[in-house]
């Protein structure tokens, strides 16, 4: 239910006017006069009125303003899902107990790197292995990823380890040759809101990464949801991966608070990712640490075996042996908010 504040200078036509053209709608609407506001509850299935149409309410003579009661959002929220969807891929899954770790480089760079890094981060505990194929860079003139070839790498790295695979799609135009090997998609911060690549993505049962925009609030990231979920796709996987602020002591601001935010709001999984989040490989283990006790379901981390080599984001990348070292440590804070690793 919905509803309208009135303002105290009402006429009784106003106010008629409202009721009918509620009705109009097919609502009933529940005037209640109190002693210091007059407000009218809206009955019915208020989830049908658009955003559009709250706005056009909000704006009528006697209106002071609208309460919407059900979230803009509707597939992704809690009203319309309360329990936690968990999403399986393969052995594993991202919402239950179990907290999965997506770990590997940045990008692609060549097979025997990437098998390197994939056996690496497996022993270590983590169970996928992410790479970009495609890579969204700030500059044109630095590495782009190596294409179709990645993504046959990251194919043969999963043959030969187990491990399913997580890769970004930058271009509609791009989905037969990502579906035919990423477990999982990726779609990154810079196309939250590229709105016909999550149509795009919605339209195939995929699982997908969907990470939060460089500037986008927790209502954008969850209206980007939305749009891959209106297409079918419910397998829509959130990831908090910092946001950019005033703050320039790091690469972005990690919004550790988004994550018990958005698990109040949806029932979708949330991961965090304090590679990108806070852009130096030292604050990777402390943020890591931080996400999980904050609720996350999942953890993105950057793994290179050699990270002052590393074609892209090497100075936020761990090496293996920091990497397993973090793992034991995240095995003990699981285990203290109640999840395991
Ligand atoms: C990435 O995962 O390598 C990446 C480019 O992430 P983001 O979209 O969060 O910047
Ligand atoms: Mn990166």
């Amino acid at each position: 239910m919905d509803i309208i504040v009135l303002k105290k200078s009402i006429t009784a036509k106003e106010l008629r006017h409202i009721v009918k053209k509620l009705e109009g709608k097919g609502f009933r609407a529940n005037v209640s006069k109190g002693t210091e506001r007059t407000v009218i509850g809206v009955i019915g299935d208020t989830s049908k009125i658009t955003e559009d149409e709250a706005n056009a309410f909000a704006t009528m003579p006697g209106v002071d303003k609208i309460h919407r009661i059900i979230q803009p959002f509707r597939l992704a929220s809690r009203d319309f899902k309360s329990n936690d969807t968990v999403i399986r891929i393969g052995k594993t899954a991202i919402g239950g107990k179990k907290i999965p770790v997506i770990a590997g480089p940045c990008a692609v760079e060549n097979l025997p790197a990437l098998l390197d890094i994939a056996k690496e981060v497996k022993k270590a505990g983590a169970t996928f292995i992410r790479g970009g194929a495609f890579k969204p860079r700030t500059s044109p003139y630095t590495f782009q990823g190596l294409g179709e070839e990645g993504l046959e790498i990251l194919a043969e790295v999963r043959k030969k380890t187990g491990l399913p695979v997580v890769t970004e799609i930058m271009d509609p135009r791009d989905i037969d040759v990502i579906l035919k090997y990423a477990d999982v998609i990726q779609v990154g911060a810079r196309n939250m809101q590229n709105f016909r690549l999550l149509q795009e993505v919605g339209s195939h049962d995929k699982p997908i990464v969907l990470k939060r925009g460089l500037s986008a609030t927790i209502k954008e990231l969850l209206m980007a949801a939305e749009y891959i979920m209106a297409q079918g796709n419910n397998k829509v996987i959130l990831c908090e991966r910092g946001i950019r602020t005033f703050e320039t002591a790091t690469r972005n601001t990690l919004d550790l608070n988004a994550v018990p935010v958005l698990k109040r709001l949806s029932h979708l999984p949330v991961i965090v990712d304090p590679s990108h989040g806070a852009g130096q490989w030292k604050l990777v283990a402390p943020m890591s640490k931080a996400a999980i006790a904050a609720g996350a379901d999942g953890l993105m981390i950057e793994v290179h075996t050699n990270p002052e080599e590393a074609l892209s984001d090497g100075e936020q990348s761990l090496k293996p042996v920091k990497f397993r070292a973090l793992m034991k440590e995240l095995k003990a804070v699981a285990k203290a908010v109640g999840r395991e690793i």
